[in-house]
């Protein structure tokens, strides 16, 4: 009835996980969901960083971040894009408060001027288990045994431990090991998640356990998926976190149809 999509990403992997039915409403109803506060704040200190990671290592200071978040500012025309927010949680002068204050805060858990990033938004497409996967990552590092070390920035809240398990927490990013493991026989030691807001690291080593782990809910996922494609049945996975879903403010979601 459906068909399945040719690529999954890790993130894909994540929303069918979350709420088949959130992931149909998304990819085949193709409903937008409106552009967020937290995700607008997330892309510029992404793109930002970004930049910072392509100057000279001695010119990646406070206050040059400070210039390029002013440059890339106006190139993304972000003034007019917040403002055009649904629901915006302040004003501009608080977006650019918290954005920079991410972008400051890196300096709390790495020094810039220390680090050659090899890859930064690197694509990747592998076959990972018979599932084709296309993903972005981030940024990484050739460590000097040879090996990658991954690393993602984060905008958002540190997830509780009491909800999130570790495999949970890094899935993604030992999505990627995976990914490249099999498109470029690269093995990755490191994963890192830079939380910019605490500001905290996240680290750990990548080991055939969790690799195996990430691996089983990549297959699982996509026999679900492909099983739903099948019969056009996405279950409604109905939550505390459904009060958080834009499909149930629009009332897209058959859930919670009157
Ligand atoms: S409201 Fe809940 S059940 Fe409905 S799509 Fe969203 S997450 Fe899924």
């Amino acid at each position: 009835m459906f068909t399945p999509p040719n690529y999954l990403s890790p993130s894909s992997i994540r929303l069918f996980r979350d709420c088949p039915q959130k992931f149909k409403l998304s990819k085949f109803d193709k409903i937008q969901e409106p552009p967020t506060w937290q995700q607008y704040v997330g892309t510029f200190v992404h793109d930002v960083l970004e930049h910072l990671y392509q100057v000279e290592a001695e010119e990646r200071t406070v206050d040059r971040v400070r210039e390029l978040a002013a440059t890339r500012w106006e190139a993304g025309d972000w003034e007019a894009q917040v403002l055009a927010l649904a629901e915006p949680l302040g004003s501009i002068k608080d977006f650019k408060l918290t954005a920079f204050q991410c972008m400051k805060n890196l300096w709390s858990i790495e020094n810039p001027q220390d680090i050659e990033l090899d890859g930064m938004e690197h694509k990747v497409e592998a076959n990972v288990e018979g599932v084709q996967m296309l993903g972005f990552i981030d940024r990484f590092i050739f460590e000097d045994d040879g090996a990658v070390a991954i690393s993602d920035y984060k905008t958002g809240k540190v997830p509780s431990s009491k909800f999130t398990t570790q495999n949970e927490e890094f899935f993604q990013l030992l999505a990627y090991a995976l990914m490249l493991q099999e498109a470029d026989q690269e093995t990755t030691s490191r994963l890192q998640l830079l939380y910019l807001k605490e500001p905290i690291v996240h680290e750990i080593s990548v080991t055939p356990v969790n690799l195996a782990v990430a691996k089983g809910v990549i297959v699982e996922t996509k026999e679900s998926l492909d099983a739903s494609c099948g019969t056009g049945e996405f279950h409604c996975n109905i939550t505390k976190l459904c009060d958080w879903c834009y499909f149930k403010k629009s009332g897209d979601c058959p859930a919670f149809q009157k």
